[in-house]
């Protein structure tokens, strides 16, 4: 089966409107490599586009994606941890000062975990077992008065991966050397807006655009 049209006509829209006219950005990143302003931990939903949100350029953000923007604990013992990789990679290869966890509304990962439906996926498969990482997840108060059920758990699902960034001891050396800030935001599909975890009350804010 071929890509969709859709995709080919997009690319071939990318080569000549995008690609052609910014080639030299596109050498000057082919040879110097990568120096990204930020890591992003976003979700794999399709409707969460990183790059379009901060209206980010190519190469300033080096971006991991995965089922409900989760981060595991430090597992040193573990097996095939992609996401980890990554922010070892974020952190000690290309010292990326911000790492942000980016969790998003109507997120079908954290739904499923929330709706108990879990139990129901393949007992082989993997999201079932990935989305155990919610199991300790602590629920705000405030967050369901203010938000609801189905948003409360995914902005303590992105208090629960900032806190386990903060297990990584190669993050933790970062942090208290004051060479990385860790920032939780929460993305508005519908409205557009993010919200901003204040790191010393815990609270999701109104995103500070000034
Ligand atoms: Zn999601």
């Amino acid at each position: 089966m071929h890509l969709p049209k859709t995709l080919i006509e997009g690319h071939s829209r990318f080569r000549r409107d995008v690609h052609a006219k910014d080639r030299g950005r596109y050498l000057q990143l082919a040879e110097l490599g990568q120096a990204p302003m930020a890591m992003v931990i976003a979700c794999c939903d399709a409707r969460v586009d990183v790059s379009a949100i901060f209206d980010a350029e190519p190469g300033a953000l080096f971006i991991v994606r995965n089922v409900a923007n989760l981060v595991p604990p430090y597992e040193p013992a573990g097996k095939y941890h992609g996401t980890s990789a990554a922010v070892e990679y974020a952190a000690t290869a290309l010292k990326v000062p911000h790492i942000i966890v980016l969790g998003h509304s109507h997120c079908g990962g954290v739904d499923t975990y929330r709706r108990g439906v879990r139990d129901k996926v393949p007992e082989h498969g993997f999201i079932g077992r990935w989305l155990t990482l919610l199991d300790d997840l602590k629920l705000v108060e405030s967050d369901i008065f203010a938000y609801g059920d189905e948003m409360a758990f995914e902005l303590a699902a992105v208090r629960s991966s900032i806190a386990n960034l903060k297990t990584f001891p190669f993050l933790r050396k970062r942090l208290e050397a004051g060479l990385l800030s860790l920032h939780g935001l929460h993305f508005d599909l519908g409205g557009g807006q993010l919200l901003s975890l204040e790191q010393d009350t815990g609270r999701f804010v109104a995103f500070d655009e000034t």
